[in-house]
């Protein structure tokens, strides 16, 4: 190619006309002089006839000059256009593919898509969408860098490729996301099933590189314009499909990812819906709509008020009382738990305050938070701001958060506990922790769940594993919380047990702070110091920890 800047293409068609017209005209021109004036010259040569007039003779030799100059034009031309040809080619290819794996972009899937849809529509088949992701790539590429990253990818791809009909058409739509699209015979999405199968079967082949093997698993979503009642939707279009695929992707993800689904219309319900909550709990937390609500904590034996677990509870305006299982989980996914929590807990150390100096007050910390290094810092912090002090505080965590990263737990333990929090194993039981989990960290109590409890109504089966996990506490020395205490036969059953920490709606469905302090002043257990001034400045916190 010529260094120079191109020429618009409207300049060079000019330019190529007036060349073009040149050499026609040199052309004509030259039959017609070359017709009198060859033969005059040929004869001055051979025979030494009068010379032809030097005037045609200069221009029948100009006409020559150019005609080779028109055919030396039109040669490069004829070049450079085979040259642009090749460069556009190569741009479209590059604006097309992806560079990495060079199956399409998500730009041109949307394109082939649509193709795909006039050919089904040509042959009355069917259109299926699949789009496939891979589960926890980003620890591939955070543990082993981002060349093994992208071998994987493209493996992966060459594996999914290999599988796939002739037309199918794959592309990589960004990161580890992949999609592709295929024609079937309406009504036989079984062949769609079948080859998502053994995809799956490849992709659970290992992926060997030259210094180490990966293992990976995907979740795929799938959506097709054909309906249920036999007839091929004219209206799903490519965005649609796309999106619709989108939807059930996220749904196999959701479900606990290395799966497929099929779209179908709940699943959108339930992403609205799920939109909704979001939106909700951003909204929420800065109108101050998560509020603590109580459950009592009470000794078996005697009967004795302990202390209260503080459970969340969302007051939202749109969709009245909502349970933790809704909200917590998606908070934590979206980032905003810590926040949440942050506010819950200055809501409840305030209230604390108020009831008896003996009364404890328990709080469930979500995994999510003990992975910040700075969470005991943050929570030290929130009680000296309210002054409250740490040996009335309990901290419940899951077994969950043992697997994640049991170092930083350890750490995180020992220094809430030099403070004086005291540390109790949540759920005990449900998920996977290990006796050397019980064993090695410092845990001051285990609760055991709810789930557990309720076989205690039956009572052949008395030894069952709440018995069991009671004996593994006393082997270890650690006090033990029951929950889920709903009648009198579970509490018959405990008392037999020895001494026990209990909670359950035997005792009182969780109540907010108004319900709690009006219980405690009646039992005579609000503490006098900080109760008479809360009641008049309910929410200067700072006055009252001067005076208190
Ligand atoms: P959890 O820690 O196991 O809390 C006990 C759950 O059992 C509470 O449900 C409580 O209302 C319920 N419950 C108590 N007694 C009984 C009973 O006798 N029978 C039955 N069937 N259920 C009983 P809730 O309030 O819906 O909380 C659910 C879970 O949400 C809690 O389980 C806890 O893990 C989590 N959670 C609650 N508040 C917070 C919070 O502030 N932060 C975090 N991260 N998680 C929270
Ligand atoms: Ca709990
Ligand atoms: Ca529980």
């Amino acid at each position: 190619m010529k260094n120079q800047e191109p020429d618009s293409p409207l300049e060079t068609a000019e330019r190529d006309f007036i060349a073009l017209g040149i050499a026609v005209a040199a052309i004509i021109l030259l039959v017609g002089t070359g017709g009198s004036v060859l033969p005059k010259a040929l004869a001055a040569v051979l025979y030494s006839q009068s010379k032809p007039d030097v005037l045609l003779v200069n221009a029948l030799l100009l006409n020559v000059a150019l005609v080779i100059f028109g055919w030396r034009r039109y040669r490069e031309l004829t070049l450079e256009i085979a040259e642009r040809k090749r460069a556009e080619e190569r741009a479209r290819l590059l604006a097309s593919t992806d560079p990495l794996t060079h199956c399409l972009n998500r730009r041109s899937m949307v394109e082939a898509t649509e193709q795909a849809r006039a050919l089904a529509a040509m042959r009355g088949e069917a259109l299926a969408y699949c789009m496939i992701d891979l589960d926890n790539f980003k620890h591939i590429n955070d543990m082993h860098g981002h060349t093994i990253g992208d071998a994987v990818l493209v493996m992966l791809c060459e594996r999914v490729q290999a599988l796939l009909p002739r037309e199918a058409k794959l592309a990589r739509l960004g990161g580890d996301e992949f999609a592709f699209v295929m024609t079937y015979p309406a009504g036989q999405h079984e062949r769609v099933d079948d080859l998502v199968i053994r995809l799956f079967e490849r992709v659970s082949h290992p992926f060997e590189l030259p210094e180490l093997t990966i293992e990976l698993t995907t979740s795929i979503g799938l959506a097709t314009d054909y309906s249920l009642d036999g007839t091929i939707d004219p209206v799903i279009d490519a965005a649609a499909l796309m999106h619709r695929a989108d939807m059930a992707l996220y749904h196999a993800k959701k479900q606990g990812r290395n799966r497929y689904f099929w779209f179908d219309a709940s699943m959108e319900h339930e992403l609205r819906f799920r939109n909704q909550i979001e939106t909700g709990i951003r909204q929420g937390i800065a109108r101050g709509e998560f509020v603590p609500f109580y459950e009592q904590q009470v000794d078996v034996q005697t009967g004795a008020l302990l202390g209260f677990e503080m459970l969340a509870r969302w007051r939202s305006p749109q969709l009245g009382l909502i349970k933790p299982e809704i909200f917590v989980p998606i908070a934590e996914e979206i980032g905003l738990i810590t926040a949440m929590s942050e506010s819950l807990m200055e809501q409840a150390f305030a209230d604390a305050r108020e009831w008896d100096d003996a009364l404890t007050l328990s709080i469930n910390i979500s995994p999510v938070q003990l992975r910040d290094p700075w969470f005991s810092q943050r929570l030290l912090k929130k009680l000296v701001e309210a002054n409250f002090p740490p040996q009335r505080l309990e901290i419940e965590i899951t077994e969950t958060c043992l697997h994640e990263n049991i170092g930083l737990v350890r750490t995180m333990i020992t220094s809430l506990r030099n403070q004086g929090i005291q540390i109790s194993l949540d759920d005990f039981g449900t998920g996977y922790s290990s006796l050397e989990h019980l064993h090695n960290l410092p845990f001051d109590r285990i609760k055991i769940d709810r789930s557990f409890v309720s076989e205690l109504r039956e009572p052949d089966r008395r030894s069952g594993i709440v018995e069991a996990i009671i004996s593994l506490g006393r082997g270890l020395n650690l006090p033990l919380t029951v929950e889920g205490v709903e009648d009198e036969e579970i509490l018959n059953a405990l008392k037999s047990m020895g001494r026990l920490k209990a909670q359950g709606y035997l005792y009182g469905q969780p109540e907010d702070a108004v319900a709690v302090r009006a219980r405690l002043r009646a039992a005579g257990q609000l503490n006098t110091a900080a109760a008479p001034e809360r009641v008049r400045d309910t929410d200067d916190t700072q006055t009252r920890s001067r005076t208190a």
